[in-house]
């Protein structure tokens, strides 16, 4: 369904992705993986049309594509929800879930309750801890990882990327979370896992792409793979045993 090959993106002389290429399926969930600054949060900000790849290129069922801007993204059916959260703390939640979705300030009634609605519904599905008119600065940040889910799905993507969204997330909220996110690929969606939590790797991802240096080095199949291999493909290095 989604095809990345040679991507290449450069940051001045930081070279952030060299050779960067992965495939995503249809109901698909894949990991992302690779030690700090292995360029894993800039293949995914091309993805969702926050960077502008150098070289390379993007295949979206076979067509290629230029991914051009955030619009353009939502667009192909690409959602987003990121560690360095994109909602705004003024704002209530429900008013977050829409953002960027919606036209502004002249919502209808009947847009107004349908909006009421899918917060509503969201709090209730991914227990966030808040009202549907609950500012987002008043909210802890677990659940605003949680709204920034929400804010995604609201957009109904074709591919779903996470991007550390669980970092500041309890154990609880995680396993309501993948339970959420496990029945929404059932229905097709694809979703791109990004995170250094192993557990968490392999209580919710099929498969993973591993980068190094900005170079996807390996794709594997997690039921067949150890840690401590992918552990020695994120660093070329055998941990040592005793
Ligand atoms: P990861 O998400 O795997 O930790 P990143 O994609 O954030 O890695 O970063 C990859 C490399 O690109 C790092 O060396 C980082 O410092 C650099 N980088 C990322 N974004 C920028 C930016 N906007 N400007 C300059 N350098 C950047
Ligand atoms: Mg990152």
């Amino acid at each position: 369904m989604l095809r990345i090959e040679n991507l290449q993106k450069n940051f001045g002389a930081v070279k952030a992705l060299r050779d960067a290429s992965l495939k995503l399926e249809k109901g698909e969930i894949r990991a992302l993986l690779g030690a700090n600054g292995s360029g894993k949060s800039t293949l995914v900000k091309v993805l969702s049309g926050l960077n502008r790849k150098d070289g390379g290129r993007i295949f979206l069922n076979e067509t290629d594509i230029q991914i051009s801007s955030p619009a353009v993204s939502k667009k192909y059916g690409i959602a987003m929800a990121y560690q360095d959260l994109s909602l705004i703390p003024e704002l209530s939640l429900e008013e977050n879930l829409v953002l960027g979705s919606e036209p502004g300030t002249s919502w209808g009634s009947l847009r107004k309750n349908q909006i009421r609605e899918y917060a509503e519904k969201m709090i209730e599905v991914l227990g966030i801890q808040a009202a549907p008119d609950t500012q987002v600065k008043e909210m802890d940040l677990s659940n605003q990882g949680l709204a920034e889910v929400a804010k995604a799905m609201y957009t109904k993507p074709q591919i779903l990327i996470l991007d550390e969204i669980t970092a500041s997330m309890h154990h609880d909220q995680v396993e309501r979370l993948f339970t959420y996110l496990k029945r929404e690929r059932e229905k097709g969606m694809s979703i791109l896992y990004v995170s250094h939590r192993f557990e968490e790797v392999y209580a919710f991802c099929e498969t993973a792409t591993i980068l190094r240096g900005g170079i996807s080095v390996k794709e594997v199949c997690l039921k067949e793979t150890a840690p401590d291999r992918l552990v020695y493909y994120m660093t070329g290095e055998e941990t040592k045993r005793e």
